[in-house]
Formats: structure tokens, C-alpha cells, sequence
């Protein structure tokens, strides 16, 4: 069994508009690529699409994991399996502290009859706040409300911690965020980074990529991958802008 979370020939629409078209790619678990690409190129359909968001249509294309296609599960048993998104605009939730919602999130993944201690919960989880510089009043805050851009970044980081996932897809963890929530994030992200985690970090600036050094990097233009290299392919995209990249848009020719 391979273990890599692969994108093969994707293709997905929404309302008869196809987003992302023909897309492949491969994270290799024990890896981080970054997706750069200009805004609306479809980054975060991808990243839903991976999760299991039910508004758009997979047209075609396979997503595996370790082998299984995953596209035919829905989001909790993707979860389940293992894997995590970390959204670009995380939701709020009055009423569910965070204490609460990451205590059901995890016992939701134990195997049957296993029971979730609490002093093992909560030992878990301030070991993670700690790791994000997040306060201990956090815990009894409802998720995400009222909180600033930094802070909901933060949150989500702290259930990547918290879930352990197989394969993890991060979109635009890095937009809103000041240099030095920047850092506490990049920070939380490297901590994580090891053999039994594949990161999909998405990301339209090159600034994140200073602090989390990926392993590949991928240029995604109008809903398909038109480069892919190194950590230095980064650099290049920020001096150069995306505009250079257009050159390499394989449009197909009707004759
Ligand atoms: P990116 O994350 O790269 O900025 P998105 O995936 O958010 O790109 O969007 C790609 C394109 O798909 C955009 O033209 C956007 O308007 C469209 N799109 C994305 N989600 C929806 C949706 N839920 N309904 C309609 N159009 C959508
Ligand atoms: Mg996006």
C-alpha cells in the first residue's frame, strides 16, 4: 500500500461551471506541498472537494488515500479515515465551547465501546494550547465567536493538533495572520510535521513558505497544476508574480 493522498484527473463543476479541471497531484504522507496560485483558481473547491463538501460535483477523477478511493465516503468517514481540512473561513459556533467540540470530535474517532478520560482529554489538549501560545480561557469561549482572524487560525491548528490526522489539507492558514501569529502557526504546523503526516498547505503568498519549508511546491492556474518544483519555485512566484505562469496553460486546441 502506497501511503500518499493522490489526486488523479480530478474534475469538478458547480452550477454547470467546471472549477477544477483535470487536476492531478500526489502528497506523499511524511510530506508538505504547497498549492500557490492566483485567487480564484479554484484552491479551496479543491480542498472541499477533498474533504467531502456536498455542493460541488465531482465530474470525474479519483482521490485516493493510501489507496482507497475517498470520494465515494461521506465527510465524517473521511475524518474518520483520516482526513482533516482546515478552513480558509473556519465557522462560528455560539453555544459549543471549544473544550466541548474538540472533546466530541475526538471521542467521535475511538474505536467502539472506548471512552474518552478527561483528565487525559484535557492533559492532551493544554499540552497543544501550549504548543499555539492559546490561553487556557479559550477552552470555555464558543468556537470561533467573536474571535480575531489570528485566533480563529489558531483554533483550527489546535484541532489538527488535537485529531492527529492522516493527511491534512491547510487553506490560506496563513491569510489574516500578523507576522508573529504567522509564526506561532508555522511553528504549530512544523511541530506536527513528521512520517505519519501528509500537509496540503494552500497559500497565495510565499510568506508562510519561509517558515513552513515545503517538500514540493505546485502552481495551480484556472483549476489545474501548470508547475510544479521545489521550495525555490516559491521564491520565483513571488518576484515573478503568476502572470508568467499563464504560459504554461495548456489550453486545448480546437481544430
Ligand atoms: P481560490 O480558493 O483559488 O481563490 P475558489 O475555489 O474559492 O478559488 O473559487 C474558484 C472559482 O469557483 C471562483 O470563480 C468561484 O467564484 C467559484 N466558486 C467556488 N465556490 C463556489 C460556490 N459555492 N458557488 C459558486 N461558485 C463558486
Ligand atoms: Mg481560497
Amino acid at each position: 500500500m502506497t501511503k500518499e493522498l493522490a489526486i488523479r484527473d480530478l474534475r469538478v463543476s458547480i452550477d454547470g461551471q467546471e472549477i477544477v479541471r483535470g487536476l492531478s497531484l500526489t502528497v506523499p504522507r511524511g510530506e508538505v506541498h504547497a498549492i500557490m496560485g492566483p485567487n480564484g483558481s479554484g484552491k479551496s473547491t479543491l480542498a472541499k472537494v477533498i474533504a467531502g463538501h456536498p455542493d460541488y460535483k465531482v465530474e470525474s477523477g479519483e482521490v485516493l488515500m493510501d489507496g482507497e478511493n475517498v470520494l465515494e465516503l461521506q465527510p465524517d468517514e473521511r475524518a474518520r479515515r483520516g482526513i482533516f481540512l482546515a478552513f480558509q473561513y473556519p465557522s462560528e459556533i455560539p453555544g459549543v465551547t471549544i473544550a466541548n467540540f474538540l472533546r466530541a470530535a475526538v471521542a467521535a474517532r475511538l474505536p467502539e465501546g472506548e471512552e474518552l478520560e478527561a483528565t487525559d482529554y484535557y492533559a492532551q489538549l493544554y499540552e497543544k494550547m501550549d504548543l499555539l501560545a492559546m490561553d487556557r480561557s479559550f477552552t470555555s469561549r464558543s468556537v470561533n465567536e467573536g474571535f480575531s482572524g489570528g485566533e480563529k487560525k489558531r483554533n483550527e491548528i489546535l484541532q489538527l493538533a488535537m485529531l492527529a490526522p492522516k493527511y491534512a489539507v491547510l487553506d490560506e492558514t496563513d491569510s489574516g495572520l500578523d507576522i508573529d501569529a504567522l509564526k506561532v502557526v508555522a511553528h504549530g504546523v512544523n511541530s506536527l510535521r513528521g512520517p505519519d503526516l501528509g500537509i496540503l498547505l494552500i497559500t497565495h503568498y510565499q510568506r508562510l513558505l519561509n517558515y513552513i519549508v515545503p517538500d514540493g511546491v505546485h502552481v495551480m492556474v484556472q483549476g489545474r497544476i501548470v508547475r510544479s518544483g521545489g521550495k525555490e519555485l516559491a521564491l520565483e512566484l513571488d518576484e515573478r508574480g503568476y502572470d508568467w505562469t499563464k504560459g504554461d496553460l495548456a489550453e486545448p486546441v480546437l481544430v
